[in-house]
This record gives C-alpha cells, structure tokens and sequence, in this order.
C-alpha cells in the first residue's frame, strides 16, 4: 500500500541536553519544555474527565502515592520536583501525569486505548555490521505528538540517558551510554492492583537505564513494585536481549528466537497464557497480526538485518489503519496512530527516531555529546 498522508509529522521533534543533579535537570526539561509540560497536564486531565475521575480527587490521590515513590526512588520524585518548578505548574499536577496508567487502571477497565506499540530488538547474530538493535514504534493518542520530546540527560554518577518522552513525563523509551536500553507496550490483564504502592512502566525502565549490565538492568526492571501491567524489552550491546512480560507481583521473560524478539499488546510466555486473562487480545485484536508482521520483515533479513530494514518493518500497513505502522482510525472515536517511531543501535550508541507514522516520518539521529 502506498503511503497515506492522512497525518503530516513535525520535522523533528524538539530535542534538550541537560546536565546535573536530578532538581537541576527536571528544572530545565520544565523549562525547556513550560509550554508542552502544561499541555501534557491538558492531555490527561481531559483523559481523567473522560472517564469521571475528578482532577482534584485525582491530584490528592498523586500527592499520596508520591510518598511512597519518594522512599523508593527520592532522586526520581526529585527529578519531577525540577520539572514542576521550572515549568511553574503544581507538583502534583507532575506526579499525577507520571502514576496516570496506574490510575486510570483502578477507576475503569479499557483506558488508555490508545496506547499499543509494537517493539523489537535484535542481537548482534541477526544484523549485518553484529550491532545491537532495538525498534519501537508507540502508538498513542495523535494529541500527544505536540508534547513529544527528545532529551540527552547527564546526572553525575549514573550513565547518561538518550531518550523519548512527553514533556512532564520522566521516560517512555530510549538508551544509556553504557549500550542498555529498553523499550516498551501495553498490556492488559486481570490482575491490575491498586496504585497507592507500587509504580507505573516507565519509573520501572528509567530505573533500569541506571545499570550498565543487561543482567542488572533486568533485575532493576523485575524488581521495581508495579500497579499496573505492562511489557518491556531490554537489551544490551553484545551481552543479550529479553523481553519482561510485567504484572503486578510476578514477571515473565520472553527469550529471543534466532537473535530476534518481538512484541506487541498480547502475552507470549506460555505460563503467562495459562495462568492469566489477557484482555489485550480482545481490546486491540491486531495486536495479533502486528508482532507476527514485524518478526517475519526481520527473520526474512536475518543475519543481514539494517537499520534501513528495521525502518521498512516498521512502515508495514498489513491490517490498516491498525498496521504495525499505524494510523488514525476513521471509524474508531479516538485518533491514536504511531507518533513516534525508534531504531536504536546499542553497539553505537545512537538513536534515530521519527515522529510518526514511520512512513512518512523524518529519521533524526541523535548521539551523545
Ligand atoms: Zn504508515
């Protein structure tokens, strides 16, 4: 299928190099950023009254929560500290933005649907220089491309960071200068839990990029509490790849097959689908299709895999408008397609990322300084 231009990207997204302790660098993203920071606070402010959760119960529930986040991680509540002075909004108004999947998850099954992704990473056996690839494509809801940004973040200590989020938001995918990075899907189950002591997906990643290892950075991701479900797929240069089936209180690893894993919004572990309801299937049914298209465009290049190869997997419209690239939905109410489209390579510690949909979208390349 020709490519549809039913959305025209930005160029580029706005791009943020900070450095310092975790107050200072959250106090220029919320500087940098003041104006998107207050529409990602828009985004899901409209999201909580969509789904009658009213903002002030909302706010006072985050303020409670961070407390507990606070014991567990006080550099990470700094950070968003930062980030709520330097773009002048409430901090709770930050809190609530970060701990939202797991809020949104108490109050009504079926929200953030949106929210999909289609990921991958391959080791250095399926790619034609040995690097170490990832993919992501995230799908999310078309009014969250505004408030994308890219940020290369240095705090002294710990490895600097190259990665995608909304502005307010600490982290949705990307990699440290050690060669670890992580990206990242939905997933739904029965088995979500209350949010008022544990985390959502992305503090359990940022937490992993703080490793230099792959085994170290799995643990931190496995050990993190979670409210909520979610999948997450980590990987190292030269030393492996996995991907963590995430729900709360258990993990399930998915291991590479022939230097290839693949994931979209469904369970693949075998004792995750004997054991739990996995609602992913019924709620976005291509999720089905979506990660059997991706790993056959990869196998079909094993051994010589590029980055050009992974960029023309992640443009396939098999299932469109709900295609591994995909786009907004006429007939669906909401207009969620890929924003953001990813290709990192680990070995080179560079990540080139698109605003989405991958088909028309622009590759930046981005490196740390
Ligand atoms: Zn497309």
């Amino acid at each position: 299928m020709n490519a549809v231009h039913d959305v025209i990207p930005p160029a580029a997204f706005p791009f943020l190099r900070t450095e310092g302790a975790p107050a200072d660098v959250g106090r220029a993203h919320g500087r940098a950023f003041g104006d998107r920071v207050l529409a990602s606070v828009g985004v899901y402010r409209r999201k909580f009254d969509a789904i009658g959760l009213p903002w002030d119960k909302a706010l006072a529930f985050a303020g409670r929560n961070i407390d507990y986040l606070r014991s567990l991680d006080p550099a990470l509540v700094a950070e968003m500290d930062g980030i709520a002075e330097g773009a002048e909004v409430p901090a709770e108004e930050i809190y609530l933005i970060n701990i939202r999947t797991g809020l949104t998850r108490m109050v009504e099954e079926g929200t953030d649907e949106d929210h999909e992704c289609t990921t991958a990473a391959m080791l250095g056996e399926a790619t034609a220089d040995g690097h170490t690839l990832m993919a992501q494509n995230w799908d999310q809801h078309g009014d969250c491309q505004a408030n994308t940004v890219v940020i290369e973040q240095h705090i002294p200590g710990e490895p600097a960071l190259l990665f995608i989020t909304e502005a307010g938001i600490l982290f949705r995918h990307g990699m440290n200068d050690a060669g670890v990075g992580v990206v990242g899907n939905a997933l739904r189950t029965n088995r979500e839990k209350p949010a008022d002591r544990a985390t959502t997906s992305h503090i359990a990643r940022r937490r992993a990029l703080r490793c230099t290892t792959f085994d170290a950075a799995v643990q931190a991701l496995r050990d993190t509490p979670r409210s909520h479900s979610g999948n997450h797929i980590i990987a190292a240069d030269g030393q492996g790849a996995v991907d963590v089936e995430a729900v709360p209180g258990e993990t399930f690893l998915v291991h590479p097959r022939d230097g290839i894993v693949v994931h979209s919004n469904h369970f693949l572990n075998a004792d995750a689908c004997a054991t739990l309801e996995d609602r992913g299937r019924a709620s976005h049914p291509d999720t089905l299709f979506r990660d059997c298209r991706l790993r056959d465009a990869l196998s079909a290049r094993r051994g010589a895999i590029t980055i050009a190869d992974v960029r023309a997997a992640l443009a396939d419209h098999h299932g469109f408008p709900v295609s591994v690239c995909r786009h907004p939905d006429p007939a669906a109410e909401s207009n969620g397609y890929t924003l953001v489209s990813s290709v990192i390579d680990l070995t080179a510690r560079r990540m080139c990322t698109a605003p989405g949909p991958a088909c028309v979208g622009t590759y930046t390349e981005y490196a740390f300084t």
